[in-house]
């Protein structure tokens, strides 16, 4: 299907260009115009309307939005331990579709085009992207816990996994080991392995908590990014989740051997784990990306509302408004993460892949019609997103999803949310009403 925006503003890498028409076949960006009379099976009036290269959420658990506000104001490992794991134990595969269907209405509907998730029942999260159209790197969560044989089964299902998804163009495959502390020596070695032969991403956490930084010194004697690197398992390949925990020896490890840094912000200091040293990794030329990690610990999967949080919080870090601007913060959402997924995304130019997000400008957190950019940045919710293009496709025009019926996903999802509490005997946190 051809699509045509007619007459609009578009955000490059570093300026705003007006009166554009954006010509869309096959999925690509063909040709950037300013005429604006064309044909097309799809015309979107671009008036007032800011075109911006898709957002992409480089760290997230899509399906966890099954246990938004389940446990908040916890410590990380109690909160894994007591609350997380428990009731993930319980999960069948339909509760993961609904809930990952649903992760994509909150993702496309902030700006969000492309995720990058790990988690289970990667079939049923692969069926959900595909529904509803979105661009996925999906990958299940591996962790041994030091079993052996449990890591062999681990690769043995990913081997299977990667044949099954390895010709599909929208949603991608990634391993994920969880975390160099959940994850043995042994299980690590292999999926590097398994990610140079079949040419992999692999998704992973790093150096997230002070706890597991401490537990590498005292019993490693090196920091996690230490030890990773000595057992020969970072690379270009890796996209690490947080590095928050990090020693200037370990900023220089992760430059010297291309691996991506992804920021979660709210994540971090939602569970106080501290403020990353992003503005120093990025004037190292670390390729950092951004985001949201899943609803248990975020609550949500708005990526605009994440750059605020990066864009406030190195400034406050550092004790300078200077640090990060605007197209820092933007570029780490978009261009950075193209980088390291190998794709050509995250800019608005002819021959790239056309994912597009409409930006209403007649809504007042974007106005005055001065400085864009940082109104994106700074001001602009969910409220202004008006129309998304995923792989030239128009996923939610006028903020109404196209591709699935978005009540039905709503009901479904309430039914998952029923059975899984309640066979996981956490009926009580189900909201009752009271009896008049
Ligand atoms: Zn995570």
């Amino acid at each position: 299907m051809d699509v045509v925006i007619k007459n609009c503003y578009v955000l490059t890498n570093n300026r705003v260009l007006k009166n554009k028409t954006i010509h869309i076949e096959d999925g690509v960006i063909k040709r950037i115009t300013e005429k604006v009379e064309c044909e097309a099976d799809f015309v979107i009036d671009g008036k007032n309307m800011l075109a911006i290269p898709g957002l992409i959420n480089m760290h997230t658990h899509a399906a966890m939005t099954l246990f938004r506000g389940l446990a908040d104001d916890m410590n990380l490992m109690k909160w894994l331990q007591e609350e997380i794991w428990p009731i993930e134990k319980n999960l069948k595969p339909h509760h993961v579709y609904y809930s990952t269907l649903l992760a994509t209405i909150e993702m496309i509907k902030s700006g969000t085009t492309c995720f990058n998730d790990m988690y289970f029942y990667i079939d049923q999260i692969y069926r959900a992207c595909r529904d509803i159209g979105i661009r996925g790197y999906i990958s299940f969560a591996m962790f041994d816990f030091g079993d052996e044989n449990k890591a062999k089964e681990y690769i043995k299902e990913a081997e299977s996994s990667i044949k099954k998804f390895s010709n599909d163009s929208l949603v991608k495959i990634t391993l994920a080991p969880h975390a160099p502390y959940t994850c043995s020596e042994y299980l690590l070695r292999r999926t590097k392995e398994l990610a140079d032969r079949y040419d992999l991403l692999i998704h992973t956490h790093l150096s997230e908590s002070r706890d597991e930084f401490k537990k590498f010194l005292d019993e490693k004697g090196k920091t996690p990014i230490e030890y990773l690197n000595s057992i020969e398992f970072l690379s270009d390949r890796v996209i690490a989740a947080h590095c928050v925990w990090v020693t200037n020896k370990d900023i220089s490890i992760l430059k010297d051997r291309n691996v991506t840094v992804v920021h979660n912000p709210v994540s971090n200091i939602k569970l106080a784990n501290g403020i990353a040293r992003i503005y120093e990794m990025l004037r190292e030329n670390v390729n950092v990306c951004i985001g949201t990690d899943g609803a248990a610990s975020n609550n949500n999967l708005n990526l605009l509302e994440e750059m605020k949080f990066v864009a406030l919080l190195q400034k406050h870090r550092y004790r300078n408004p200077e640090v990060l601007n605007v197209w820092d913060v933007f570029r780490m959402a978009t261009i950075n993460a193209a980088r390291v997924l190998r794709e050509n995304l995250g800019i608005i130019k002819e021959g790239y892949k056309a994912d597009i997000v409409l930006i209403n400008l007649k809504n007042t957190r974007m106005m005055p019609f001065t400085n864009l950019i940082s109104h994106l940045i700074y001001s602009a919710d969910s409220s202004c997103i008006d129309t998304v293009i995923i792989d030239g496709k128009v996923i939610m025009l006028n903020q109404k999803i196209l591709t699935i019926n978005e009540e039905y996903v709503y009901e479904k999802f309430k039914e998952v949310v029923m059975d899984l509490y309640e066979i996981s005997n956490k009926k009580d946190k189900l909201l009752n009403f009271a009896e008049i």
